[in-house]
């Protein structure tokens, strides 16, 4: 067992790659991907507007919201996430995550394997809520 303290033991925080987001996304990688673990962890902020591109990952993802008002989708539908919801994403489903356009939004993101990364989410898609 282990107990990660605050920040104490993480890596500093860091902006998310173009490659990998739109708008400003800062990450605190808890346990970061690339070790012998069979999960990693990041606590992600994104700025208002700010999103994933769309995307999937090798395993589940469970995404806690911390603060914030966010948005999340499918390729079938989005919806409104808010501090406390939890959402479960299957292994090898496509989505993408974010804040909603008026406020910060930031979550823990648990996840298995390697992500896939795909085009950017529209204007038009992230407007469609
Ligand atoms: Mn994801």
């Amino acid at each position: 067992m282990r107990v990660i303290r605050g920040r104490d033991e993480g890596q500093p925080t860091a902006r998310g790659s173009d490659e990998w987001f739109t708008g400003d996304v800062w990450l605190d990688r808890i346990i970061p991907a690339g070790g012998h673990e069979a999960i990693h962890c990041s606590a992600v902020t994104f700025e208002p507007g700010a999103r994933t591109r769309w995307h999937t990952h090798e395993g589940d993802q469970i995404l806690i919201v911390l603060s914030g008002e966010g948005r999340v989708s499918d390729t079938a539908r989005g919806t409104t996430i808010r501090a406390g919801d939890v959402v479960h994403i299957p292994a090898g489903e496509k989505h993408w995550h974010g804040a909603a356009p008026g406020t910060i939004m930031s979550h823990l993101a648990v996840t298995a394997g390697e992500a896939q990364w795909m085009e950017a989410v529209s204007e038009e898609e992230y407007g469609a809520f």
